[in-house]
């Protein structure tokens, strides 16, 4: 193929001098070194020229540069990666208008999300959760740039483009300067939160004590939390900071299936304890008012349901809120999973939260079941009654030959407890278990 890349000379990082590398000759290996994970198909299109007619008997190759002593600009100078090295990386390139910073996971990343991007000041951070490791970008930006910021994923093969506007026209020389943690890739332990002020735009009553309370997060952030992680909430309550986990949830059960999903408010399902410490004072706050909102963090992987055809999800009360994300995740994307099965513990039968649209999905997906289990019925009740218990347990998750079974606990503490005592006694392993906790 021939390309005409003279257009893009002022904006590619390297500049003329990296593009002239490969001028008149077969740049192919050069391409491939740098840009590896680049599809060019799409990103060089408009400057295809057309296909050599005729092949050239000894093609001359680009000359690979030397190492650059710097992670940043220009990062098309870089040596590439050995090919066992896993970590991420990142490129960058700009139009008169805009400028575009590429994160290359180098790893399948799921659909439903997994970065956070916080744009404030001139400072961009984006970090990335990769299964329990984060990669970080951290800048003090070039030039400037307006407060929205905008994040579009390629899934399949692990490509993160943030896509931020100049206020007006110019040509940056660099990205910007490295801030603590720049480029970094760690344990996701091993990183401090960052808390941003989200407003709240809508309140939406579940039952009788739960609502959804829908957050927007200003301008320049972007939180896709990861499936099974949460978020903090932070507030000044009577003097003291309190501080409290969250998991947020879909709008509703059906929401990660359609494709205009992808707004980036977080919607948390929050059960309001009259005399909680938090709770009264977070149900109190009027539409448009802000909260503090931290993360994500926790360390759920879904790693081990690479191999898993039975997947249980033990939820007590609030406890649905991770499981309601994995669920969708797994129906929509898992195929490996043959059964999912919810057994869902609450007191009475106003208690359990999205009844309706667990069992709408129960109806139209045979891959996917679900239990009540009431410790309070009333006498009209004709499903299962009493507590999480061994027998129940042994009776509904089931081992049939050949499968391989994982199982997610989420409740209130002695809920979650007693639940993974009984599941050990039941011969479930450490590895076939994951309790969803503070
Ligand atoms: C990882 C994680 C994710 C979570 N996700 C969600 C979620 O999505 N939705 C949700 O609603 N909750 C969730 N929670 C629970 C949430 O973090 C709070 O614990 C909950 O909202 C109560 O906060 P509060 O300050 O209002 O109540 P608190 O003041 O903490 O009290 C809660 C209730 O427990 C009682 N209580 C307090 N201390 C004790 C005690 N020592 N012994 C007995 N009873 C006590 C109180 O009287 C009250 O009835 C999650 C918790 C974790 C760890």
């Amino acid at each position: 193929m021939v390309y005409n890349v003279t257009p893009y000379m002022d904006y590619h990082p390297g500049g003329e001098e990296e593009l002239m590398k490969a001028a008149g000759i077969d740049g192919t290996d050069l391409f491939d070194q740098v840009h590896r994970w680049v599809n060019y198909e799409s990103m060089l299109k408009e400057c295809l020229v057309g296909r050599m007619a005729t092949k050239v008997a000894t093609p001359a190759k680009a000359i690979i540069p030397p190492p650059s002593p710097s992670g940043l600009a220009p990062p098309a100078a870089g040596p590439p990666p050995p090919n066992k090295d896993s970590r991420p990386r990142y490129d960058w390139f700009q139009t008169d208008a805009t400028v575009h910073l590429v994160v290359y996971a180098k790893r399948k990343i799921p659909s439903s999300g997994c970065v956070t991007v916080d744009l404030k000041a001139g400072t961009l951070r984006l970090e990335a959760l990769l299964g329990k490791l984060s990669y970080m970008i951290h800048l003090r930006l070039a030039g400037e740039v307006e407060e929205n910021v905008s994040v579009h994923y390629a899934f399949s093969v692990g490509k993160i483009q943030v896509t931020m506007h100049k206020p007006s026209e110019g040509k940056w020389t660099s990205l910007g300067q490295p801030l603590e943690f720049h480029n970094t890739f760690l344990c996701k332990k091993d990183r401090g939160l960052v808390y941003r002020d989200c407003t709240l735009v809508s309140k939406t009553e579940v039952n009788h004590n739960t609502h959804v309370f829908r957050l927007q997060c200003p301008r320049g952030t972007v939180l896709h939390v990861p499936v099974g992680k949460h978020v903090y909430l932070k507030a000044l309550i009577e003097g003291a900071e309190i501080v409290r986990p969250y998991t947020p949830v879909d709008q509703d059960l059906a929401a990660a299936s359609r494709p205009s999903s992808h707004d980036s408010d977080v919607y948390l399902m929050i059960k309001v304890y009259p005399d909680g410490v938090f709770t009264p004072y977070l149900n109190s706050l009027q539409i448009g008012e802000t909260i503090s909102v931290g993360g994500p963090d926790g360390p759920f992987s879904l790693r081990p349901l690479r191999d898993v055809t039975h997947l249980y999800l033990l939820a007590a009360g609030t406890g649905l809120t991770p499981m309601a994300r994995l669920l969708s995740l797994v129906l929509r994307e898992m195929d490996s999973i043959s059964t999912t099965k919810l057994l869902f513990f609450n007191k009475r039968e106003e208690d359990i939260l999205w009844r309706c649209q667990l069992d709408d999905l129960a109806a139209t997906e045979e891959r996917f079941q679900v239990e009540y289990i009431l410790s309070e019925p009333s006498d009209s009740w004709s499903g299962r009654k009493g507590r999480v218990d061994e027998a129940t347990l042994s009776q509904l998750l089931t081992r049939p030959a050949g499968s391989r079974c994982y199982v997610c606990v989420c409740g209130p503490s002695a809920f979650t407890q007693l639940a993974t005592g009984l599941l050990k006694k039941l011969g479930f392993s450490e590895e076939e278990c994951h309790a969803f906790q503070g």
